[in-house]
């Protein structure tokens, strides 16, 4: 078995470049973690488990106590469908949410992907909804109570509540107008749920509020969040609205008004968001902490608009999920750091970034003969054992993560089917080229999807970009990556025998359908991520030299430092968001549809061709076949059975290319 399958984490080459910004009430906010809970084992960048982020939150809940602050962590939605851990259960999540569970959420919201099986919705409603109780907001979705067919909300519609020190909150859920849900569930539009009684009242009501939280598997650009808050804001002109999203699996931060900013933290635990705010003051608000902002760390100084004139100030930044960076917000903010920096082996860089982040924070400061101390004990200790173990882990955390050890292991999802020969990626290469996925998929439809009585007969394999979720990196392929690279089931249907000329025009048909052709597609998700999916090869060597790396105390020396490829936002506040510094992954747009052909004669030509195509296109197919065709016409080319989560793993099992190097795959 390779090495990149067993259990330990990656870490990160490098960190974050300054420290958080704590205010009076702060945000750890998760999204669409789509059941990679066990971290990304071929991305150093995402290596952390969930282990280590339910260390990290337990470490930051006792900080924001210790500080005199108040601290929410926030889920908005999606834990299935990505990976193995979620998706090799039946149903899915069986397993991964009980390891969820392990975080100490404050809110939490329903996702899509909660809603598009019956049985799931229904794991919702009795694992997730019934464990998370008021803290899981469903202000807008209902299910149909099994026993008396009568529609309830999954969760709890809203939640009035006041914080550790004293700030009176009320918080709602609300999902983006889904409208692909399972028929046992009900997605209510924004603008109607927000003419509904219960929201008229919780708006409405005499209990005095603070803050809004209004969080939702919902974008932050562009979404139905606005109703929402136009419908608070008719109401509450000056409160402030705190807004989480997600869904369309980017990083992003937008400025709604001078009172209300909205966050939203990526997708697959590559992200955690961090936002914060002050400005509270006892006439204000019930805020019993600290005035005006905790000591000791750097606070939120930046208006949400230029011309703002409220008393509000924020910050937000996006992490990566990384033990460098779950260690470094740890021990940072601590007046006694040079203790924890004993142990750890930090590279003189590491040490200078570190130093020079701390120079350039708030006071109070170290003077310089401790940073002078903290670098002779550096040097000391520099055989290091692994210093995280003595620093950072805690004993919940660690139970997480030999939880997820041990299921991963049940499950069997380190099985190993072949080698990667190279990095292959959705977006980051031209469509057509030969570092694409889509040319090895299209060849992987044409080699394994073959219904054996009808092998002679020419094909084309049609199915969806969109339901290809991630990049396939040089290394080992096991059983978990079918799920990371292909999580969904869809079947593979056919029309037998449909003349060339026609079958041959089918693909460019389906992909210049459109925006609205996409909307009538029922049943999967055929949701475009968003996001530019990084990959773990440079793709250039982009050199920083910063006056940050430079002279600090005499402690550094000049750095020069390679930028791993990643993310690099543009948000509502410019480019200062990621918190460690990325170079930029180049994207280039793809079609919807891509299609494998086999069986075609030396031109590329045949009589006629079966028209094999995943099953939610059924309509979409006949409709541009005409009216010579109907579902009379339409059947399973395998069986019910063998969907889009089947072809890639046969295909890997017997590829010479991916065989060539098995068991011992040769990682990047
Ligand atoms: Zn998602
Ligand atoms: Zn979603």
């Amino acid at each position: 078995m390779s090495s990149a399958c067993s259990p330990t984490r990656l870490n990160a080459s490098y960190g974050p470049s300054s420290a958080l910004e704590w205010g009076q009430l702060n945000f750890l906010h998760t999204t669409d973690t789509h059941g990679w809970l066990e971290g990304h084992l071929k991305e150093k960048n995402y290596g952390a488990d969930w282990g280590d982020f339910v260390t990290f939150s337990t470490h930051f809940k006792h900080q924001a106590g210790n500080m005199g602050v108040d601290l929410l962590i926030v889920d908005t939605g999606d834990l299935h469908d990505g990976a193995g851990l979620s998706d090799a259960t039946s149903p899915d999540g069986e397993i991964s949410i009980t390891i969820f569970d392990d975080v100490d959420y404050d809110l939490l919201a329903i996702g899509n992907h909660e809603l598009y099986l019956a049985d799931v919705a229904y794991q919702t409603l009795t694992e997730i909804s019934a464990y998370w109780g008021d803290k899981y907001l469903t202000s807008n979705v209902q299910i149909a109570n099994p026993q008396t067919g009568e529609w309830e909300y999954i969760g709890k519609t809203h939640r009035y509540f006041t914080t550790e020190h004293g700030l009176r909150i009320m918080a709602f859920g609300v999902l983006y107008d889904f409208t692909g849900n399972t028929n046992v569930t009900k997605v209510i539009p924004a603008k109607t749920m927000v003419t509904q009684k219960w929201f008229m009242e919780a708006i409405n009501s005499c209990d005095p509020v603070d803050v809004f939280v209004l969080i939702g598997h919902n974008p932050v650009r562009g979404s139905s969040f606005q109703t929402v808050f136009n419908a608070i804001r008719a109401i509450h002109p000056d409160t402030p609205i705190q807004i989480l999203g997600g869904h369309s699996h980017i990083r992003d931060f937008t400025v709604y008004d001078d009172s209300s900013v909205a966050i939203e933290s990526g997708r697959y635990c590559e992200t955690l968001g961090w936002m914060s705010m002050s400005g509270f003051t006892t006439e204000n608000s019930g805020f019993d902490g600290i005035f005006p902002n905790p000591a000791g760390v750097p606070n939120p100084t930046r208006k949400a608009t230029n011309t703002s004139t409220s008393p509000w100030v924020y910050s937000r930044r996006y992490l990566d999920w990384n033990r460098l960076t779950f260690a470094y917000r740890k021990w940072f903010p601590f007046p006694h750091w040079p203790y924890h920096i004993s142990g750890r082996n930090w590279s003189m860089w590491e040490t200078s970034l570190l130093f020079s982040s701390w120079a350039i924070s708030e006071p109070p400061r170290p003077k310089a003969q401790d940073l002078y101390h903290a670098v002779t004990i550096d040097i000391e200790f520099t055989d290091a054992e692994t210093w995280y173990d003595h620093t950072f882990d805690y004993d919940n955390g660690r139970a997480t993560t030999s939880e997820i050890t041990e299921y991963r292991e049940q499950l069997n999802l380190k099985e190993l089917y072949g080698c990667v020969p190279q990095n292959y990626c959705l977006t980051c290469v031209p469509f057509d080229s030969s570092s694409n996925i889509f040319p090895l998929l299209a060849e992987a439809l044409a080699e394994v999807v073959v219904n054996e009585d009808r092998k002679d007969v020419a094909r084309y394999i049609i199915s969806n970009t969109g339901g290809i979720r991630f990049d396939m990196y040089k290394g080992p392929f096991t059983f978990d990556d079918s799920f990371i690279v292909s999580p969904f089931q869809d079947a593979f249907l056919y029309i037998p025998s449909v003349p060339y000329a026609q079958a041959s025009t089918l693909l460019d048909a389906l992909n210049n359908a459109g925006a609205s052709g996409k909307r009538s597609l029922g049943y999967m998700p055929v949701e475009r991520d968003l996001c530019v999916d990084p990959i773990v090869e440079p793709l250039s060597e982009v050199r920083r030299d910063e006056g940050l790396f430079n002279s600090v105390r005499g402690v550094t020396r000049r750095q020069v430092v390679d930028l791993v490829p990643g993310y690099t936002t543009t948000d509502d506040w410019g480019t200062d968001g990621d918190d460690t510094a990325h170079s930029e992954i180049p994207y280039y747009d793809i079609p919807d549809f891509f299609q494998g052909a086999a069986g075609f004669d030396a031109n590329g030509e045949a009589d006629v061709v079966d028209v094999v195509f995943v099953d939610f296109i059924e309509s979409d197919v006949l409709a541009i076949l005409g009216s010579a065709y109907s579902s009379a016409d339409v059947t399973y080319y395998i069986s019910a059975n063998f969907t889009t989560q089947d072809y890639l793993p046969l295909f890997v099992k017997q590829s010479a290319a991916f065989q060539a190097d098995y068991p011992n795959c040769p990682s990047n």
